[in-house]
């Protein structure tokens, strides 16, 4: 190879090298910048909101959630909000909800207290998300190994904990009729109180709110229950 055909070939590869590092930064960006607007919102269903948390979960089983910028999305989001939905779930540490849907800020109104129950204040905060903020989709999110599901079932009685664990006193109540152990030590009673309890929460979401009733009937809104298996990073349906 002469010098002249050395030099060009040189350049060459310095350019192309140059476009594929620019190339992996726009992509980088791409992904890293994004946060939900109007536009967005409007043009959501709840059901498509569903199928996309599905798949986030789905990567968050595979371990390929998508790389977000934080730190980016601040400033975006000052101006306002517009969520793709409302989750409610319980206060567990375990339970992180972003990550579990692979979401990221700006994407989810959380509401969150321990046993995921349903009171006034969570009702209103529903009712927020969706008529305010224009959530598209309702998700109650139980857990199984819950540890206020057990303290509930053991009828812990403890400073203001007590209140609280009152609230999940109708999803033992009604699970009375299970065949085997009905304890805290038995995992196959745990997960039944914890899918009664989300089963309450979502017929409290559709009979104390007429407003989030209505939106669900007209299709402005979907409404869905799950519970989640810290074990394995995967949700079930619950109907
Ligand atoms: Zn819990």
């Amino acid at each position: 190879m002469n010098k002249k055909k050395y030099i060009l070939l040189s350049l060459l590869l310095f350019g192309l090298a140059v476009s594929c590092k620019k190339e992996n930064r726009e992509t980088q960006s791409k992904v890293s910048s994004h946060v939900m607007t109007k536009e967005q919102q409007d043009k959501l269903t709840g059901e498509a909101v569903l199928k996309d948390f599905m798949e986030g979960n789905k990567r968050f089983q595979d371990e390929i959630v998508n790389v977000r910028d934080h730190t980016k999305h601040i400033g975006k989001l000052v101006t306002g909000q517009f969520p793709k939905a409302m989750v409610v779930s319980c206060s567990d540490n375990r339970v992180s909800v972003d990550d579990i849907f692979d979401q990221g800020l700006g994407d989810i109104f959380e509401g969150r207290v321990a046993g995921n129950f349903v009171d006034e204040d969570v009702l209103g905060s529903i009712e927020f998300a969706c008529v305010v903020a224009g959530a598209r989709l309702v998700v109650v999110m139980g857990h199984q190994h819950c540890e206020a599901v057990k303290a509930a079932i053991d009828n812990v009685r403890f400073g203001n904990i007590t209140a609280t664990l009152y609230r999940l006193r109708p999803a033992v109540n009604i699970s009375l009729s299970f065949s085997g152990m009905k304890n805290s030590k038995n995992n196959e009673f745990i997960k039944l109180v914890s899918e009664n309890n989300v089963r309450i929460a979502l017929n409290d979401i559709r009979t104390k709110s007429p407003i989030l009733k209505e939106m669900e009937d007209n299709g402005k809104i979907k409404i869905v229950g799950t519970l989640y298996n810290p074990a394995h990073g995967t949700l079930e349906f619950v109907k």
